[in-house]
């Protein structure tokens, strides 16, 4: 049985005030660990505070990306070493803003993928197809693709550890959700491609969560799909109220 993790991700948004403020809300409200994994991924100057705050309590701190490189000349950039010494446990990896933006590629996720390893760090993996990749019928060669190029080089314990996004670009931040069936027909296939690549017992033990506009009105049906293991969730994340009605739904 496959733990669901609910992760918000709140991207570049909130002051310092709202992140400690909605993380008191939170915290102690959060369903257990043993049933659900509750992860709230906030800019990078929040993270020592919200870290602090959260510890003890159910709800975990993850960062939205890092650098995979240790240290030394990368100005502007933050390193695997530091988020590990702070306690944070998550990162995003590879999310479609970075990869659009940010000139985040495959190579550079796998990468962060080992980096995150080698410092106890859970990488949350994105991964998804654009609107004229999945008009063009590309979407399960292209998130293949993707898949494979994140894990490589893996150990089995540590592909059986991680935890993929499927994120269809179309559906984030649009209202736009995939529908509970394209949505669960690509996370069936990402566990066939992991399956495939490294172990069936890798495939049937990594975390595949959906993210795309998902809200409390669409978890549950989400949730319900075979393949999906949770959600990672922009706009809907940002409320206490509305997250926490997210975390229930995972339990
Ligand atoms: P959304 O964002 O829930 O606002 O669509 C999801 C994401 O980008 O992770």
């Amino acid at each position: 049985m496959r733990k669901k993790v609910i992760a918000g991700n709140w991207k570049m948004n909130k002051l310092f005030g709202e992140a400690v403020e909605f993380v008191e809300e939170t915290k102690n409200k959060v369903v257990s660990q043993d049933k659900v994994e509750s992860v709230v991924c906030a800019p990078f100057p929040y993270l020592p505070t919200l870290v602090e705050k959260a510890n003890g309590t159910e709800l975990a701190v993850a960062a939205q990306n890092m650098h995979f490189e240790e240290s030394g000349a990368f100005t502007g950039e933050v390193s695997p070493s530091m988020l590990a010494d702070i306690g944070v446990t998550y990162v995003v990896l590879g999310h479609s803003e970075r990869r659009e933006m940010f000139a985040e590629t495959d190579e550079t996720v796998n990468k962060k993928a080992h980096a995150a390893f080698a410092h106890n760090l859970i990488p949350i993996i994105c991964v998804g197809e654009t609107l004229d990749q999945r008009e063009a019928n590309e979407t399960m060669t292209i998130v293949e693709d993707q898949v494979k190029a994140a894990l490589a080089g893996l150990s089995e314990e540590q592909v059986k550890a991680s935890i993929i996004a499927y994120e269809p670009i179309w559906a984030i931040g649009t209202g736009k959700t995939a529908t509970s069936e394209q949505a669960n027909e690509v996370c069936t296939h990402i566990r066939k491609v992991v399956a495939d690549a490294v172990s069936a017992t890798a495939g049937d033990a990594v975390r595949i969560q959906y993210g795309g506009s998902v809200k409390p009105a669409n978890v549950d049906e989400l949730l319900s799909q075979s393949d999906i293991d949770g959600a990672l969730v922009g706009g809907a994340s940002l409320e206490a109220d509305s997250f926490l009605q997210l975390v229930e739904a995972g339990a």
